[in-house]
């Protein structure tokens, strides 16, 4: 394999109905930080975008950070479809030859991901929360992949020396949005390729999911629910009505059954990054604080002063839940 051929971080742009998802504006971002480390080449930040008649949004991705789009469009990828994403997406990395190419890990991008590393025969990380270029060569464009292994107790950094490009599922909201900048100007590349009209699964339908309430890895202020305060949640629902938040969960909670799965935060739960997330009888273990690490404004309430939540908290209050949250939405009401 000959590395000098591979050169730029590539980003895959994932798009329903036309609408870009955040985690591939935070991937932009994330890796215009990288390209800016990089000093001895001219890296590029390359978007793949790929859809149905989606060209239109390619000027966007370059108003966020890329500096070339590759756009493939025809109407056998109106839908996601594993065989043919994963086609148009092996046709790109052999004509371009990315360096790198980050993935969110959403449905789409675990599903997407694995299968195209295999096609083009080179490793992937999946789950990443830490990217990095290799702080211990000089002029070098390897990444450190980090991501949480056994059960988030540790963090293990991955790297792929031998084959190309670098392949990295990264877990959505783990990156800031980086700032739109209207006078950013890029390239914009069409590159067609050939999707069959025949691959083995067909679509038949597809049915929207009906949320019920808000997306809590989109909401503002979460308060959050775990054992430690159990099935009380008309007090949290209360609080978070005050303050115009959501309930979210730990496991624990999720387990115990007073949450639902979609409320739960953590490593197998949603990464969240709230103004304001308030911890409410959590403990503080890694696979939650994995999830919530990353928000503006803490407030940890727990009985016990050891409790590791604590340790990533803004503010920590020692106490009960149960007692301290009447208080805090009484006093809330009292601002007003
Ligand atoms: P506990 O650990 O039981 O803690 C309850 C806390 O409440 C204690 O600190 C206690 O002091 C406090 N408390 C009790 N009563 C009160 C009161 N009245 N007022 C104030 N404080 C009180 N967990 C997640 O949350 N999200 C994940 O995505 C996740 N993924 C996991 C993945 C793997 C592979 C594994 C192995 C585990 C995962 N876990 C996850 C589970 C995680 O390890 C913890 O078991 C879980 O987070 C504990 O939830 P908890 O803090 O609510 O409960």
């Amino acid at each position: 394999m000959n590395f000098d051929e591979y050169k730029d971080i590539y980003v895959f742009v994932e798009q329903r109905d036309g609408k870009i998802w955040d985690v591939s504006y935070e991937l932009i971002g994330e890796a215009r930080k990288l390209v800016n480390q990089i000093h001895h080449v001219d890296y590029k930040v390359v978007a793949i975008l790929m859809g149905n008649e989606i060209k239109d949004k390619a000027q966007e991705l370059i108003y966020y950070g890329a500096d070339k789009v590759i756009v493939t469009e025809s109407y056998e990828l109106i839908e996601y479809h594993t065989e043919n994403f994963a086609l148009v997406l092996e046709h790109i990395i052999k004509q371009f030859k990315p360096d790198a190419l980050l993935i969110g890990a959403t449905v789409m991008g675990r599903d997407l991901a694995p299968r195209v590393a295999a096609r083009v025969n080179t490793g992937l990380t999946a789950d990443a929360t830490i990217l990095e270029i290799d702080k211990e060569q000089e002029n070098s464009t390897l990444l450190w992949v980090t991501r949480p292994a056994f059960g988030g107790n540790l963090f293990g950094t991955i790297i792929c020396p031998n084959h190309r490009p670098q392949m990295a599922t990264i877990r959505p909201n783990v990156f800031d949005i980086p700032k739109r900048d209207k006078s950013r100007t890029g390239e914009i590349i069409e590159f067609p390729v050939e999707v069959p009209s025949d691959s083995k699964v067909k679509i038949m339908k597809v049915i929207e999911k009906v949320e019920e309430g808000i997306d809590i890895s989109k909401a503002d202020i979460i308060i959050s629910d775990g054992r430690g305060v159990g099935n009380r949640f008309d007090i949290l629902k209360e609080v978070a009505n005050e303050i115009g938040g959501v309930v979210g969960a730990s496991r624990a909670a999720v387990d115990e059954g007073y949450a639902t799965k979609d409320m739960q935060v953590g490593q197998t739960g949603k990464t969240v990054k709230p103004r304001l997330y308030i911890a409410c009888g959590i403990s503080g273990a890694v696979q939650h604080v994995a999830g919530m690490d990353k928000s503006d404004f803490i407030i940890a309430i727990n009985k016990d002063p050891e409790a590791a939540i604590f340790n990533c908290a803004n503010v920590g209050i020692v106490g009960d839940a149960l007692a301290i949250l009447p208080l805090l939405k009484d006093e809330i009401k009292n601002l007003r």
